[in-house]
């Protein structure tokens, strides 16, 4: 039963409410800097930028063109071109990182350690370029950018800096003050929400073991990976140790078949991460997969309602939901269903859609037409299945660009598309239980395995539930929190390894 004497979106008081924060103006905060881009990058291949084989060559039209544009998905205008690595490209990467290897993981672990601080603290210098590159490269707003993407990523090169020389206390079941040797070259492919931040997840503990690294960025946002590859180079970083090949799938695809490779790190969808494990199996290729999810926010009758919506909000609207353990599907404990539905839509009602580049926006542009174009028809799917969606209309959007507005659906049955498939858009599933039995169930009740919030005063209960939740993290009172020192990944077909932590060192040793 609701408390007749809280407010809900049909009371005057909140309406008023509701109605006050979308009328709010504010004033334009455009970001001032404008970092300055090149009309085109080549390759990162032994510590130099290099044109892409055959580029120097007319190609003919049959054949593959060396460059292509990176856009920005707030103006759909070209950025600039980058290169598009063949195999052969990628063929010369791993020469490189091969050959930088035996001295890279030679060096005394201090050493290394060294140059992942510098790398930080050049991140941290160069902060504001990376952040207004990432907001103009991917679409999110650049209040993310500036917060949470740049400072996380020097984080993760700061916290792997400290380990480099302390390995041998990191394996305890490895004999008695013995380094854990390296693996080798690692082929790293990592997706468009979060690229220099999931660089660094991939990047830093593989330095600080003693492995060299080709990496390949997603084809959307090469820009900030390619800034990364300039760090290495102010830094002296010895070259061959970090090389950058951009490239669609097929440049990750011949990363993935090159023989001389001997561990594959890979971020992005299930379905791309099951093709590479298909591959990669019996070639005695190291694998860790983090993939998509789908992942639940319970909220019981006893939470503080106004944190678990912030939660909620949190959980489905940041990066645009462009996050793979974004919490997409909302559990509601029945007694407090409509309560949480009237507070989540005016919280709702209170995101800005819009220029990624104002630092007034919530929510920034979705990543490419693509990903737009899949969001659109998960909501036409929702609709047709018969759940209903409720979507914020506060914004003006913007004529050029891709954008979707904040929603979210009731009446969602389990059993719906929008319910079990991940959308990785700002649109939300919302589900009901009556007992914590129910909610884990419920919850359990997918092929994957990321994340999962739960939301109780009751502390009994957090552990009751959250130790029989199949999910790699589980957020209590919280939601998307990200720390180097936390592992992170999967069960099920979210994956499996984790990043981050000692446990994310593993990955990246021969123990
Ligand atoms: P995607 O799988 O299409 O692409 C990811 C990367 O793989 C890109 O760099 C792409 O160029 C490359 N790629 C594509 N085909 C390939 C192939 N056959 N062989 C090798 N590489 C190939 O995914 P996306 O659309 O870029 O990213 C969205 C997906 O990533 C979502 O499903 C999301 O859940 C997942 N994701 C997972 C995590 C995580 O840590 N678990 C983090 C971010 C994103
Ligand atoms: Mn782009």
């Amino acid at each position: 039963m609701m408390n007749p004497h809280t407010p809900t979106l049909s009371s005057p008081h909140h309406l008023d409410f509701a109605t006050s924060l979308t009328q709010w103006e504010y004033a334009p905060a455009p970001e001032s800097v404008r970092p300055e881009i090149a009309e085109r990058y080549g390759l990162f291949i032994n510590g130099q930028f290099v044109e892409p084989q055959g580029s120097d060559r007319a190609r003919s039209a049959s054949e593959e063109p060396a460059y292509f544009p990176s856009i920005n998905p707030a103006t759909e205008s070209t950025i600039c071109e980058v290169a598009q690595g063949s195999a052969a490209d990628v063929d010369a990467a791993v020469q490189a990182a091969r050959e930088a290897f035996p001295a890279w993981a030679a060096l005394p672990a201090k050493e290394r350690g060294k140059y992942l601080y510098r790398i930080a603290r050049r991140i941290q210098e160069r902060a504001r370029e990376l952040a207004v590159l990432e907001t103009i490269d991917g679409g999110k707003p650049i209040r993310e950018s500036r917060d949470i993407d740049i400072p996380l990523a020097a984080a993760h090169f700061f916290y792997h800096a400290g380990w480099a020389d302390k390995l041998r206390f990191a394996f305890p079941g490895s004999r008695a003050g013995e380094t854990p040797a390296p693996l080798g070259v690692c082929g790293q492919i990592i997706p468009w929400n979060f690229p220099l931040l999931m660089a660094a997840w991939k990047l830093a503990p593989a330095l600080a073991c003693g492995n060299t690294c080709v990496l390949k960025p997603a084809e959307t946002t090469p820009l900030t990976v390619l800034r990364l590859a300039e760090i290495c180079q102010e830094v002296g970083l010895p070259k061959g140790v970090v090389n950058i090949v951009t490239g669609d799938g097929r440049t990750g695809e011949a990363l993935v078949n090159h023989p001389d490779v001997n561990k594959i790190a890979f971020t992005g969808s299930t379905a791309v991460g099951k093709k590479i494990a298909t591959t990669a199996a019996g070639t005695g290729k190291r694998l860790t997969l983090e993939l998509g999810g789908k992942s639940p926010n319970i909220i019981f009758e006893d939470a503080s309602l106004d944190q678990a919506v912030e939660g909620i909000i949190e959980g489905i609207y940041f990066n645009q939901g462009h996050v793979c353990c974004a919490g997409s599907r909302l559990f509601v404990q029945e007694s407090v269903l409509d309560e949480t539905i009237a507070k989540l839509k005016v919280r709702m009602a209170s995101l800005r859609v819009g220029d990624p580049l104002d630092k007034n926006t919530d929510i920034g542009a979705i990543n490419s037409r693509t990903q737009l174009n899949t969001i659109k028809h998960y909501i036409d799917e929702g609709r047709a299945e018969g759940a209903e969606l409720h979507e914020s209309t506060t914004s003006v959007l913007p004529d050029a660009g891709y954008w979707c507005r904040p929603s979210f659906f009731t009446g969602v049955q389990p059993s719906h598309t929008i319910a079990r498939e991940e959308i990785f858009g700002p649109v939300l599933a919302v589900l009901s239980f009556r007992t914590p039995e129910e909610a884990i169930t419920r919850a359990n009740n997918t092929p994957y395995g990321l994340a999962a919030g739960v939301w109780t005063d009751k502390g009994s209960k957090i552990f009751e539930v959250a130790s029989k939740l199949k999910a790699g993290i589980v957020w209590l009172n919280t939601f998307n929190k990200f720390d180097p020192t936390s592992p992170f990944g999967g069960f099920k077909e979210s994956g499996f390894g984790r990043e981050g932590g000692l446990h994310g060192l593993r990955g990246y040793v021969r123990c």
